[in-house]
């Protein structure tokens, strides 16, 4: 790309140091597209002053160096008042001028909105609303002069403005996962602040069997809440628990998604709070994770590998060859449990791995069953109506009712 083409846009269209200097936004590193777009006039003149000397001034030359000084270059309204001519700086055409000698004013302005929020924020990412008819003039010069070169008005605003915030607010600036995010409206200078959630992976336990008529699982929430003096908090959880059914061992993966916190203590702080409530709940295993945690966290539920303990009353009496056949029979064995909404028909398929039992009283079994994680266990014990097969009270061939379901490990 020759800096010569820079002399071409000037002839055409007046263009503020910013809006020239980011269109080489490639060349010379280290420069800001302010400082560029200055230093290319400041050599645009000296080209031009070489040719005057040794060719003498000409028509085509004075009127390039008329352009530099329509664009507000200093040295080249100098230049021409010492030959007696008088130039003034026309408005900048891609920015009007109106935007890079504003950015002090926008910087405070969203400081102070992020400090009016009165929520302790340590990174934030900054957006802005450019009028349309600015990004078109801009895109019209990069088109028409086929410049490959070029940052987006957009992307030099923010990061302007970016700078400008963290230096007053002493908080950085962060595109990946920040604590707020600001966009601010440059046609009227409104200013939009949202404070992003925190993420926190996690294991819970579930503690107490749910007895009839108490159908409510007591998570920590309102502890949770006020730990980090946040709006609420949504609960995302691989996977489904039985009703009623506690889950033990090394618990089940959850990600707490911790809506408009106004603390964000480190996850060591958050700890001890959470400990020795009288919960039904009990997280462990906490870490910060990112947003994009809960969507792997889903994709992963059907591969999980759970083992269940369940007691089951059963219609006849079970005896110990009985339990053997169902050892042997569900090895590695697919089940199929069927849905039907209306006239569509969906099939579910499991794997249950390995089954094991003990008759613990006349009509009394417990079962120990390893399967896949999308199992649904009620309908393997009991049939499901017929929607579940094989099933244990099929295989069977008399009722087995559960009543009592413990998750006892949960693999990953
Ligand atoms: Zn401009």
């Amino acid at each position: 790309m020759s800096l010569e083409r820079a002399m071409d846009i000037l002839r055409k269209y007046p263009l503020c140091n910013h809006c020239l200097g980011r269109l080489f936004a490639r060349l010379g590193t280290g420069l800001s597209n302010e400082e560029r777009g200055k230093a290319i006039k400041d050599y645009l003149l000296m080209m031009i002053h070489e040719r005057i000397i040794s060719e003498g001034l000409s028509d085509e030359l004075l009127s390039d160096v008329k352009a530099l000084a329509l664009s507000g270059h200093e040295p080249s309204i100098k230049f021409l008042k010492n030959l007696g001519i008088e130039v003034s700086p026309i408005t900048c055409y891609v920015c009007n001028d109106n935007i890079f000698n504003r950015l002090d004013e926008w910087a405070k302005t969203i400081a102070d909105s992020l400090r009016s929020l009165g929520v302790e924020v340590r990174s934030f990412r900054l957006g802005s609303k450019v009028p349309i008819e600015v990004l078109k003039r801009e895109l019209g010069i990069t088109t028409e002069f086929n410049i490959s070169s070029a940052e987006s008005i957009k992307r030099e605003l923010n990061r302007e403005l970016g700078k400008r915030v963290s230096s007053i607010l002493s908080v950085s600036f962060s595109r990946e996962e920040p604590d707020a995010e600001v966009v601010i409206n440059i046609t009227t200078g409104s200013v939009e602040v949202q404070v992003m959630p925190i993420y926190i992976s996690a294991r819970y336990r579930k503690i107490h069997r749910l007895v009839n008529g108490r159908g409510q699982v007591r998570w920590p929430i309102d502890s949770i809440i006020q730990v980090f003096g946040a709006q609420d908090v949504v609960i995302h959880v691989g996977g489904e628990d039985p009703f009623g059914a506690r889950v033990l061992g090394n618990g089940r993966p959850t990600i707490l998604q911790i809506i408009k916190p106004s603390r964000r203590p480190s996850i060591d702080d958050v700890y001890p709070l959470l400990k020795g409530l009288n919960y039904d709940v009990i997280l462990s295993d906490l870490s910060r994770v990112k947003s994009s945690a809960i969507v792997r966290m889903k994709a992963r539920v059907r591969d999980y590998v759970i083992t269940y303990r369940v007691l089951a009353i059963t219609d006849n009496s079970v005896t110990d060859g009985n339990i053997k056949s169902l050892h042997d029979y569900f090895r590695n064995r697919q089940v199929v449990q069927v849905f039907r909404r209306g006239r569509r028909v969906k099939r579910r398929v499991s794997m249950v791995y390995e089954l094991d039992g003990k008759v613990i009283g006349d009509r009394l079994v417990e079962f120990l069953i390893r399967c896949q994680g999308n199992l649904y266990i009620r309908g393997f014990i009991h049939g499901g109506f017929g929607d579940v097969e094989p099933s244990i009270a099929g295989t069977l061939g008399f009722g087995v009712r559960p009543v009592e379901i413990d998750i006892l490990n949960i693999s990953d």
